[in-house]
C-alpha cells in the first residue's frame, strides 16, 4: 500500500514515525492509502530543517524569491491534470472543483509574484531636523499553517505563498485525511527552485498540532479548520507568544427578495448548497427567501433540479456532487437530517438512503432540502458540512437581515435582488466578512483578502491579498540621524517634534 510522508529538508520520509493513519477513497470506503503521523522528533527535526534554512532564504533578494514562484506557477499548471486526480481521489469532490481547488491557490501564488513591490517599505524624509525615518518589513521568522480536509490545495497555498514570498520558512501540517497533494506542492517548490528547509510538511493530526503550538522555534501560526478548533489554536499560541490568525466554521445566509430572478437563485443555491457535498466554509447552507410566495417559488425551482443533480463518484466525469469525506461525516450529516424531522422541519426532498450500484460503501448522502426551518432546530444552529440546504422563511427583508446577524457565524453571506437600494443596504448593514450581490460564494480574488466575522475568525489580518503580507512579516522602523543634525549637548525632555 502507497505510504505518505512528512517532506523535511528536501525529501519526502516517513520519519520516526510508528503510528500511520488510514486514507480513504470516499467514493468506494476502500483504504487507499496510510499516512505517516509525526512523532516530537520528527516535529523537531522539521523545525530544525526550517530554523537552518531560514537565515540564507531572508536574505535572498525578493526578485529571486518572486521567481522561484514564476516557476512554481508554470509547474503547477504542467501538472494540475495529475494533481487534480490525485486531489479527487482522496477528497471525493469531482475533477473540475478539484481543478478550481488548485486554481484559487495557484492564484494566490501568482498575486506573490508581485512581492517585491507589496514588500516595499515606507520612508519619510526630514521627519525632525536631519532626521529621516524609514520602516521595513521583515519575515517574522518561522511561521506553520494548520489546514483543513475540504481544500487541500487551495489553502495550504494560501498560507505558504505569502510567508515564504515574505522571507519565512513555512511548515505545513495538513488535514490528515487528504495528504498527499501538500506533499506535491513541496516538491514543485523545490523543483522551482525553492532551497530545501524553506518548506517542510509534517504529517500527523492532534498531537503535531500541540507540538506546532508549543514548539519555540515556531514564530507564527496560521490556522484554518473548525470553529472549536480555530478557538483553542487561538488561545494556545497566543498562549506561547505567537503571533496567530485562526479561521473557523460557517453558516451562509442566501437572503432572495422577492424581486429576485427565481431561476438564477435558484441556479446558484444548487451550485452553493450542493457543489463539494457542501464541504465548503463558503458553502450557502442557509436560504433564507423574503415572503411565503418567494419561498413557495424557490423551492418550486429547486426540487427538479435536486432531482436531477448527478451524485457520483469523482472518477465519472459527469459528476455533479460527489461522496463526503469519511464514513464518520456521512453518518454525522445522517444523524442531522434525521433530527431536522424530528424536530419538526418538513423534508422537502430527502437525500437518505442514497444508494449508488457498485460504489455502495461510498460516503454518499443525496441532496437534501428542507422547509419551514427555524432558528431553534438544531439543523440550524449546527454548521453541517454536507449537501442540506434548509430553507428558513422570512416575512420581511429587515427579519431576514436580523437572522443573518444573530447567527454566531460571519463568514460568508448572499442577497439575491434587483433592487439596488436593498442590496446596498445588506452589504453595509451585515455583520458578516464576505458579501455576494447575485453571487452566491463570494470568495474574493487573491489581491482582495479572506476571512470572515464573529465565530468565523479569531485574530486578525486575513488571509491572502495585503493582509496576508501583513501577517507573515514584522514592521520595523529606523528613526536616523547624521552627525549633521546633530545638535550639541544632551537632551532630557522625551523627543517631540517642535
Ligand atoms: P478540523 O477543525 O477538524 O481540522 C482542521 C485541522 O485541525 C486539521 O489539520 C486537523 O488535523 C487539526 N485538528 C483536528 N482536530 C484537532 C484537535 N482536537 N486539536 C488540534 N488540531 C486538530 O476541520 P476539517 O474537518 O478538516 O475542515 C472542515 C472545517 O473547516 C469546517 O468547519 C469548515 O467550515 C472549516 N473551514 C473554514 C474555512 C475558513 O476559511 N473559514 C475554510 C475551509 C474550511
Amino acid at each position: 500500500m502507497r505510504t505518505i510522508g512528512h517532506f523535511i529538508d528536501g525529501v519526502e520520509t516517513t520519519g520516526n514515525s510508528a503510528e500511520y493513519q488510514d486514507v480513504f477513497n470516499p467514493a468506494t470506503g476502500e483504504v487507499q492509502a496510510r499516512v505517516a503521523l509525526a512523532t516530537q522528533a520528527d516535529l523537531d527535526a522539521t523545525v530544525a530543517s526550517a530554523l537552518a534554512a531560514q537565515p540564507a532564504w531572508a536574505a535572498t533578494n525578493p526578485q529571486r524569491r518572486a521567481r522561484v514562484f514564476f516557476n512554481f506557477v508554470a509547474l503547477l499548471n504542467r501538472d494540475i491534470d495529475a494533481l487534480a486526480e490525485l486531489l479527487s481521489a482522496e477528497h471525493g469532490k469531482t475533477f473540475d472543483d478539484a481543478k478550481g481547488d488548485i486554481m484559487r491557490g495557484l492564484e494566490v501564488a501568482e498575486f506573490v509574484t508581485g512581492g517585491p513591490h507589496l514588500l516595499k517599505g515606507e520612508f519619510t524624509e526630514g521627519a525632525g531636523p536631519g532626521i529621516d525615518m524609514y520602516s521595513m518589513r521583515q519575515p517574522v521568522g518561522v511561521g506553520a499553517g494548520i489546514t483543513p480536509f475540504n481544500f487541500p490545495a487551495m489553502i495550504p497555498l494560501w498560507m505558504l505563498a505569502p510567508a515564504i514570498m515574505a522571507g519565512n520558512a513555512f511548515i505545513l501540517k495538513p488535514s490528515e485525511r487528504d495528504p498527499s497533494v501538500p506533499v506535491k506542492l513541496a516538491e514543485l517548490m523545490l523543483e522551482a527552485g525553492l532551497p530545501k528547509g524553506v518548506l517542510n510538511v509534517v504529517q500527523g493530526g492532534k498531537p503535531t498540532v500541540d507540538g506546532i503550538l508549543a514548539h519555540e522555534g515556531i514564530d507564527a501560526v496560521s490556522f484554518v479548520g473548525s470553529t472549536p478548533i480555530a478557538r483553542y489554536v487561538y488561545a494556545t499560541a497566543a498562549a506561547h507568544g505567537k503571533r496567530v490568525q485562526a479561521f473557523g466554521g460557517a453558516k451562509n445566509h442566501m437572503i432572495i427578495m422577492p424581486d429576485a430572478d427565481m431561476e438564477k437563485a435558484a441556479d446558484a443555491l444548487m451550485g452553493a448548497g450542493y457543489g463539494a457535498a457542501g464541504e465548503r466554509c463558503m458553502a450557502v447552507s442557509v436560504a433564507v427567501p423574503v415572503g411565503d410566495a418567494t419561498a413557495d417559488k424557490i423551492i418550486a425551482a429547486l426540487r427538479p433540479r435536486i432531482e436531477k443533480l448527478k451524485v457520483g463518484p469523482a472518477t465519472d466525469r459527469a459528476t455533479e456532487m460527489g461522496p463526503l469525506i469519511t464514513a464518520a461525516a456521512k453518518e454525522r450529516v445522517l444523524g442531522l437530517i434525521d433530527k431536522g424531522v424530528e424536530q419538526g422541519a418538513i423534508l422537502a426532498v430527502d437525500g437518505r438512503g442514497l444508494s449508488l450500484q457498485g460504489y455502495e460503501n461510498g460516503y454518499f448522502v443525496g441532496a437534501t432540502l428542507f422547509d419551514h426551518v427555524t432558528a431553534d432546530m438544531d439543523i440550524y444552529k449546527e454548521e453541517i458540512f454536507g449537501p442540506v440546504l434548509s430553507v428558513v422563511r422570512a416575512k420581511t427583508y429587515d427579519e431576514a437581515l436580523k437572522l443573518t446577524m444573530d447567527n454566531p457565524y460571519g463568514n460568508g453571506t448572499a442577497i439575491f435582488t434587483r433592487d439596488g437600494d436593498a442590496a446596498r443596504d445588506f452589504a453595509t448593514r451585515v455583520n458578516v466578512g464576505m458579501v455576494g450581490i447575485n453571487v452566491p460564494v463570494p470568495v474574493p480574488v487573491a489581491y482582495h483578502s479572506f476571512g470572515g466575522w464573529k465565530a468565523s475568525s479569531f485574530g486578525d489580518l486575513n488571509q491572502y491579498g495585503t493582509d496576508s503580507i501583513r501577517f507573515w512579516t514584522r514592521v520595523k522602523t529606523v528613526t536616523a540621524r547624521w552627525p549633521l543634525g546633530i545638535k550639541d549637548g544632551a537632551e532630557f525632555q522625551f523627543p517631540v517634534m517642535k
